[in-house]
């Protein structure tokens, strides 16, 4: 009742739901009676839970934040969303995000974008800002995001969240409307990196319906947390540090809250370690030729006959229907990826563009392993700026996809990272975030020091 209230009370200005569960207060009530009935239910029972709208879910609309899947409704659960309900948490409502999970900001959401609670001038992030927004907001205690590029870590970082992008493979892609599957996780946003391992252990795990699903079993994300917070665990940790990654690019007052970050490990007895990752810089460039080929692909779904929308040609043929639909059901965002992807994989151009970003990938993968190998965790600021204002870099798709560049080389190479929050930038007082990468599968080490520094 009170997250509905203050949903009611605040989402006016901040706009971070798409859709409000109204039969969440039965949900609750329904889990109450589990409990009574001694239904074994985990610690997050009755905890309400905000869901991206790239997860489809059957007694809410799932429309990734696009015009082409207005009103769709799923015939079956994200295994998260199941694995959720499950546990008995409470599906409060559907977030907010850019379109099909595009951009940095939200304001490439068909719906209007989401407002960032700490400035409302200012934007929350993306593509998932409404979860951040609504954990920022205390509408909601945890969220779901996921992250294909950084879309749970840089929203974090500018709304002073927690974010956790996992392993891939670590989290089912199972019901997760596919941006591009190579790089797509789905993973926690939340205030405190203990609510990040909860809701980790919920979702987490291998998951038939999804083939790059592993088949490892976890360790427990709460109790790698727990462990973590005595700060202990930083005697000894090397934390790499990126030689390549400057302060070039980097707002003033992140660079400080870094810095200030990486002392206090040091005074805690963390080792700080230059390491060289000579191909990061190509990570941006390699990701918007990789993720628009997966994206053109994946989209291609949206033929105005399987899913939501459908234009009608008087007098017009299958094509002219389809091609009516895809103008009028996707934005702008969305059509230049499409263009650029197709492009990049047309016979002729596949080896320049798509081949050259597959070779980048490789490099940026053995950068990876070459740095893990002197250290346990890399460190970088999480995004170069604070929350930048709506409508500052919306004509500038350029400009946009920079505030990706310590974030994608993660999806690239597929190992874990996590946002938490830094301080706030000396400049602007608002929220900035540090991120640490851990090797493939160490997704508990991202706990443990993070719990440690929070
Ligand atoms: N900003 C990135 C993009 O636009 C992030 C996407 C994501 O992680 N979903 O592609």
């Amino acid at each position: 009742r009170a997250h509905l209230d203050r949903i009611e009370d605040t989402d006016g200005d901040i706009h971070a739901f798409l859709h409000v569960n109204r039969d969440a207060l039965d949900v609750a009530a329904d889990i109450d009676r589990r409990r009574a009935a001694g239904d074994p239910l985990g610690p997050l029972a009755g905890v309400p839970l905000a869901v991206k709208d790239v997860l489809v879910t059957t007694d809410m609309p799932s429309t990734s934040g696009s015009r082409i899947l207005e009103g769709y409704m799923s015939p079956y659960d994200a295994t998260v969303v199941a694995r959720a309900r499950a546990a008995g948490l409470v599906p409060l409502g559907k977030t907010n995000m850019d379109e099909f999970a595009m951009g940095s900001s939200t304001e490439h959401s068909a719906y209007g974008p989401t407002r960032n609670p700490w400035d409302l001038d200012r934007i929350p992030g993306g593509s998932g800002g409404g979860s951040a927004a609504a954990v920022a907001a205390f509408q909601a205690p945890l969220a779901l995001g996921s992250d294909t590029g950084g879309s749970i870590r840089q929203p974090a970082h500018v709304t002073g969240t927690v974010g956790l992008k996992p392993t891939y493979g670590a989290v089912s892609r199972y019901g997760a409307i596919a941006l591009a599957s190579s790089l797509d996780q789905v993973g926690p946003v939340t205030r405190t990196v203990l609510d990040a391992g909860l809701l980790h252990d919920v979702i987490g795990g291998h998951d038939p319906h999804d083939s790059t699903s592993l088949p490892d079993r976890w360790p427990s994300f709460a109790a790698a947390a727990r462990e973590g917070a005595s700060g202990e665990v930083l005697r000894g940790l090397k934390v790499g540090v990126i030689r390549e990654l400057g302060d070039d690019g980097f707002q003033a007052g992140v660079s400080a809250s870094f810095r200030a970050a990486l002392a206090t490990l040091e005074a805690h007895g963390a080792e700080i370690v230059e390491v060289s990752a000579p191909h990061f810089e190509y990570g941006v460039a390699a990701y918007y030729l990789i993720l628009p080929a997966e994206a053109s692909s994946n989209l291609a779904k949206f033929d105005s006959v399987r899913f939501g929308l459908r234009v009608d040609v008087a007098g017009g043929t299958v094509e002219d229907v389809m091609a009516a639909t895809r103008e009028a059901g996707f934005g702008d965002e969305v059509k230049r990826r499409i263009i650029l992807g197709t492009y990049a994989l047309s016979a002729g151009y596949y080896d320049a563009y798509y081949g050259s970003a597959q070779k980048v990938r490789t490099l940026i993968q053995r950068d990876f392993a070459e740095a893990f190998a002197r250290v346990d965790v890399i460190a970088t600021p999480s995004a170069p700026t604070t929350a930048f204002r709506l409508g500052e870099q919306l004509d500038d798709p350029m400009q946009m996809y920079l505030n990706d560049v310590t974030t994608i080389p993660a999806n690239l190479a597929g190992v874990p990272g996590i946002s938490i929050p830094s301080g706030l930038a000396d400049e602007d007082g608002l929220p900035v975030g540090i991120q640490f990468l851990a090797p493939a599968r160490e997704d508990a080490r991202l706990y443990r020091v993070g719990a440690a520094l929070e």
